[in-house]
């Protein structure tokens, strides 16, 4: 027998919210995501396919109201110019499922300079002390 519905994706657990932003290119409002204040050490995954993103080693407070990051995880993102509203800016995308996740500015911290502006929404937080697989 043949499985006839294999999951091939998270999506079914995201809410609408969140759909709206990985596919449709939304914005959350600014200062709505509670992971503007979290400052715990852990790891930031895409919400819509569970890649990771980000460390909180490289998350700041940017005072945008977004969760902000100067540093990125090594292939984790694609960027994509975007001249939309008038402006132009970088697009961030998830590389793995291309999902919209923000965007990047050039007035971050040192070292990089670069400011990734991010849709808390679109993050999924696991903090460091809750992993307890594979030996460090
Ligand atoms: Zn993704």
């Amino acid at each position: 027998m043949v499985q006839k519905s294999t999951p091939v994706a998270v999506c079914g657990s995201l809410t609408s919210d969140q759909v709206r932003i990985l596919r449709e290119h939304g914005t959350e409002r600014p200062g709505s995501s509670p992971l503007n204040h979290e400052k715990r050490p852990g790891t930031y995954r895409c919400a819509g396919c569970g890649n990771p993103l980000f460390t909180a080693n490289a998350k700041y407070e940017s005072g945008s109201g977004w969760p902000s990051f100067f540093d990125v995880l090594p292939g984790a993102i694609e960027e994509r110019k975007d001249d939309s509203l008038g402006m132009v800016r970088v697009e961030v995308l998830c590389a793995n499922c291309k999902g919209h996740l923000g965007h990047v500015f050039p007035d971050g911290p040192p070292p990089t300079g670069l400011r990734y502006c991010m849709n808390g929404l679109i993050l999924d937080f696991q903090p460091e002390d809750s992993t307890h697989s594979d030996a460090i």
